[in-house]
């Protein structure tokens, strides 16, 4: 309750809110964090607490908070054009300029784009132009996809079918898995009889190969693949890992879709991690969140001239499938801002330093009683906290560890973010060294406490 009698945001919130992924219990007995103000990489909460958002937002905050440059472009075209549909044969500047500017960073021939609302929408959408795709080439056959085990690919209907977290309680009548398949993670430490990272490299492309021979490759129209799995867990695939599963999909008439909905946009350095880091050029990319760095909500599918024209120039002539917020004026703009910002402030490159720092820094706190692997590349972190370190035996779920480490965090005026047993970072990319060390010095203080704590208990 506020002085005035008014109820607080928080209780207002707790009243009526269904927030996304909400875990009841707690929700019911504590409410939310109720955050009212970001500037740079801080927030302030409703009692007027500073925290370092070392979540990023959720993965999105790039450019951090309260950009008067952003705020100024966004508001201008809010005055100039602040909706025009783009269905059929309408269209608006900041979205054919937006969708020349992603073309022209975009890897290979990936010059045609369609934007959507977020990421789970671009990943739908993909799926569905895999299919247009192969109709139109006169493959209609080619129904089934392929993806990756503890991979997130979004909450639609089709994105949640295609990814396929640990640990996620998703219930059967929120997914489909007819013409779904999953293989391997590419995580070198669950690597069977503990092979090394060639060999293990070898095992997954042969288990994929004989996985299209298993579903029959002229039955498989897409793959779909995050550069590196996020909230999977920050797996950071074996280096050549991608490439050759992209030589398997070309060989097979599969097309390869990178989910870079997180890696895109400078996360780990590149415009795009696919070919980059990689060494892959896909056929489609789907990407959201530091397009418009969390400041509107936007998605876009990328997608090569050959399949346009393969859509454009079989089957029924028409791609049925868009939203009305498609190619949203607002957030193209501010698309395009972001996109200038980055350019102009070299971001990019700050991020191979501050991400060296950052990396550095998370690493060492490997030796922790209860840190079992810190995994990750630049400013996407990984801590994965372990009960005993040689079997690598997890806690309990009743221990909730990584919550409880996040807490420890919270308190101490830092916020990562748990899922299950693992802490994920994604700081913006503008934070300083300083900053990077900051966050992994408070992280460590908060480990060794929750360490200090579990062997009280
Ligand atoms: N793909 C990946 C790899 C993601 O990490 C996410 C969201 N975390 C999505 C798709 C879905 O994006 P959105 O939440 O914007 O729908």
């Amino acid at each position: 309750m506020s002085a005035d009698g008014t109820p607080s945001d928080w209780a207002l919130d707790r009243a009526h809110v269904l927030h996304p992924w909400t875990n009841f219990g707690p929700f019911e007995a504590e409410g939310s964090l109720v955050i009212e103000r970001g500037e740079g990489c801080w927030l302030w909460d409703a009692e007027g607490r500073r925290y370092f958002d070392a979540v990023g937002g959720m993965w999105c905050t790039n450019l951090g908070l309260g950009r008067a440059d952003l705020a100024d472009a966004i508001a201008d075209q809010v005055r100039t054009l602040a909706f025009s549909n783009s269905f059929v044969d309408m269209a608006n500047p900041p979205s054919a300029r937006l969708a020349a500017k992603l073309a022209a960073l975009a890897p290979g021939d990936l010059n045609r784009v369609h934007f959507t609302t977020c990421g789970s929408t671009a990943v739908d959408t993909a799926w569905r132009m895999a299919r247009y795709y192969h109709a139109a080439r006169g493959e209609p056959g080619r129904t089934h996809v392929i993806a990756r085990e503890n991979s997130y690919h979004g909450s639609t209907y089709i994105g949640q079918s295609i990814g396929k977290r640990d640990g996620d309680r998703v219930p059967e009548f929120l997914y489909r898995t007819e013409g779904i398949h999953h293989v391997t993670c590419p995580h070198l430490r669950t690597a069977p009889d503990g092979m090394a990272e060639a060999a293990f490299t070898d095992w997954l492309v042969a288990e994929f190969e004989a996985k299209i021979e298993e579903v029959g490759a002229e039955r498989i129209a897409a793959f779909f693949a995050e550069p590196i799995q996020a909230s999977g867990g920050v797996i950071v695939p074996p280096k050549d890992y991608l490439r050759r599963m992209a030589e398997v999909c070309r060989r097979n008439g599969i097309l390869f879709v990178a989910d870079e909905v997180v890696t895109a946009f400078g996360r780990i350095g590149h415009w795009f991690a696919s070919e980059a880091e990689f060494g892959v050029v896909p056929d489609i990319i789907t990407c959201a969140k530091g397009l418009t760095s969390g400041y509107l909500p936007l998605g876009a599918v990328i997608f090569s001239d050959r399949i346009w024209q393969a859509m454009a120039e079989g089957g029924a002539r028409w791609f049925t499938s868009g939203f009305t917020y498609s190619g949203h004026p607002v957030a193209c703009r501010a698309a395009l801002e972001v996109i200038g910002i980055m350019e102009r402030e070299e971001i990019l490159a700050h991020v191979e330093e501050v991400g060296a720092v950052f990396e550095e820094a998370c690493f060492g706190l490997a030796e922790m009683p209860t840190v079992g692997e810190v995994r990750g590349r630049r400013l996407m972190i990984c801590i994965d906290n372990v009960a005993d370190k040689a079997t690598g035996r997890t806690f309990p779920d009743e221990v909730n560890i990584g919550k409880r480490v996040s807490d420890a965090c919270e308190a101490d005026g830092l916020l990562v973010r748990p899922i299950g047993h693992m802490n994920v970072m994604s700081p913006p990319l503008v934070m300083t060294s300083d900053d990077a060390l900051r966050v992994a010095d408070t992280l460590g203080r908060a480990l060794r406490r929750v360490a200090d704590e579990l062997v009280r208990d």
